[in-house]
């Protein structure tokens, strides 16, 4: 049996006292669900957001991670640093960080192996464009996505780590896919996996993202293949995103 997990995906949102606020809200509502939750959020807040999470069920998350150990990357920041701040998670991949600043299927791939070489669990982000999808090029795009991080990691590196099935035409935009649409490349990921390791397949959490919001989550969390979700913007919110929570 897999345990569910819901994630938030805060990107660059906020200041330091309305993080703390959302954090704060968020712990209150959690009640004694056993589903997983983190929240990953901007670089500068994992300090503070740290402090307020300990002892709380709530996990902590960066939104990216450095694809080298260390040295001169100014800017980057290094799955060492990530770990100092008990970071459980890193998003890689993120469509955001493939289309605007240039994240590749390589460099994802040697993102998600340093965030493993810190046991921090990658939680990598594969999904189509409206473009790809409309060309039935869906599948295609995520055997590429996947065989880049399975090449350079190896099968055995999925037993600890996310997928987060994100269609980019579904992010931020208000169009969910809808519950047989995300079931059905959830599985294709998981088939995927399961012809290199079943045992892996049966175990990994395939998470959907894409405009989940309270009133569609639980139709999408119902789906046999469906573990979970990676929320944006509804994550902001505090009861929003409880909410979404509680409907696993
Ligand atoms: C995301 O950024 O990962 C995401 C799913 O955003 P939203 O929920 O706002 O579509």
């Amino acid at each position: 049996m897999r345990q569910s997990l819901v994630v938030g995906n805060w990107k660059m949102n906020g200041t330091r006292s309305s993080s703390e606020l959302l954090a704060k809200s968020i712990i209150t509502g959690l009640g004694s669900s056993s589903a997983n939750i983190a929240v990953c959020v901007p670089y500068v807040y994992l300090f503070a957001i740290n402090e307020l999470i300990k002892n709380t069920p709530l996990a902590l998350g960066a939104q990216n991670v450095a694809d080298k150990l260390s040295g001169a990357y100014t800017g980057e920041i290094s799955a060492v640093m990530l770990g100092e701040f008990n970071c459980k998670y890193a998003l890689v991949g993120h469509s955001e960080r493939r289309s605007y600043y240039g994240d590749t299927n390589e460099s994802v791939a040697a993102r998600f192996c340093q965030a493993q070489g810190e046991a921090i669990i990658p939680i990598l982000c594969i999904g189509e464009t409206l473009e790809q999808r409309e060309q039935d090029k869906t599948f295609a795009v995520i055997d590429a996505q996947l065989s880049a991080v399975i090449s350079l990691a190896g099968i055995e590196a999925f037993s600890k780590a996310v997928v987060a099935y994100e269609p980019v035409w579904a992010i931020g935009t208000g169009k969910t896919a809808t519950d047989d649409e995300a079931q059905e490349v959830h599985h294709y990921i998981r088939q995927y996996v399961a012809a290199k390791d079943q045992a892996i397949a049966d175990r990994i959490q395939i998470l959907y993202g894409g405009s989940v919001k309270p009133n569609n989550a639980g139709g999408l969390f119902a789906m046999p293949d469906i573990d979970g979700g990676l929320i944006g913007g509804a994550s902001l919110d505090a009861e929003s995103f409880l909410k979404i929570y509680h409907s696993i």
